[in-house]
């Protein structure tokens, strides 16, 4: 079964050994199937995976994870950069985190969690910021050290990670909390690792979006199995609150989730395509089609991504 047969999946396996339903890994109330999709975006297996959304708590989740998981992150999951002077240029295209961020703190101690190979972390440091970053890339994690001067802690478990670390004045997760399967703990243990007027910076996949509406399990950021969890915002902001923090800033409009839009129109048309001539066609497709969602997709809530802070109140 090709890459694209993802038509027929769902046919197959729902009569075959899926399960309908599964305890949400957040709440433990139950969850039901969803959808079965495959690893659409990068096609390193055929394997069929099960998303399924809970009933009182919103959460999509992938059951079961699968155990070679670190298997679907290939060594060239980034194209890290070739010098310092390469990663200051890349590094301007992520400087609206750091406008999302400095009208709420403008210096301090910052961990930011997944980096890949740091250009958030180089545009913060650059404006003051005490930088240190926990990465599980190898190849990022030498280039972060060595070249990019920022203190690096290689591990794939940030709470792990974080234990003898901190306090902190601001953590960021920018496209991370989804790749986390066990988010609530590793959220737990961050906030923990926060002092108290500081803030924590949350970006993800928004499962309220119009394209997961219109595009389900083809939607190029449900990213099987790499995304294990699609969070609704709503149950992070409650989440938050239970540990004592205040939502400060929703955003689902910002230049990453509008470039985020763009990115899940062209992915999403361009994956059912197997000819790089009909990729491209619909890649372009893709982009005349974030035009014409932009006024949908720029209405509260519509957008593809969210990006969260909330500030530590107690
Ligand atoms: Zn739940």
């Amino acid at each position: 079964m090709g890459c694209n047969d993802i038509f027929k999946v769902h046919l197959v396996m729902t009569g075959n050994g899926i399960d309908r339903q599964a305890a949400c890994p957040y709440c433990k109330k139950d969850a039901t199937l969803l959808f079965i999709t495959q690893d659409c975006n990068r096609c390193i297996s055929n394997d069929p995976f099960a998303y399924y959304r809970c009933i009182s708590c919103g959460l999509i989740s992938l059951q079961p994870v699968p155990s070679d998981l670190g298997s679907y992150y290939p060594k060239d999951y980034y194209l890290v950069p070739g010098s310092r002077s390469e990663l200051a240029a890349s590094a301007e295209n992520e400087r609206f985190k750091l406008d999302l961020i400095t009208p709420f703190i403008q210096k301090g101690k910052l961990l930011e969690v997944g980096p890949a190979f740091g250009n958030f972390a180089y545009i913060a440091k650059q404006a003051g910021f005490d930088v240190e970053v926990v990465e599980m890339d190898s190849r990022c994690c030498e280039f972060l050290q060595n070249i990019a001067g920022i203190t690096t802690v290689q591990s794939s478990d940030a709470a792990q990670a974080v234990q003898d670390r901190g306090p902190y004045d601001v953590i960021a997760l920018w496209h991370v909390i989804e790749h986390l399967p066990d988010f609530q703990h590793t959220l737990d243990i961050l906030a923990g690792k926060i002092r108290k007027g500081g803030f924590i910076v949350i970006a993800a996949p928004n499962p309220e979006s119009w394209q997961f509406r219109i595009l389900g399990r083809y939607w190029a950021h449900v990213d099987a199995p790499r995304h294990v969890v699609l969070i609704p915002f709503g149950l992070l902001e409650a989440h938050m609150a239970k540990l004592g923090f205040t939502t400060v800033s929703v955003t689902m409009t910002d230049p990453g989730a509008r470039g985020w839009n763009m990115f899940g129109w062209q992915y999403s048309l361009s994956n059912f395509a197997e000819s790089r001539f009909i990729k491209n066609m619909l890649f372009f497709l893709g982009a005349v089609l974030t035009r014409i969602m932009a006024p949908f997709e720029g209405n509260d809530q519509a957008g593809s991504a969210y990006t969260l802070i909330f500030r530590k109140d107690r």
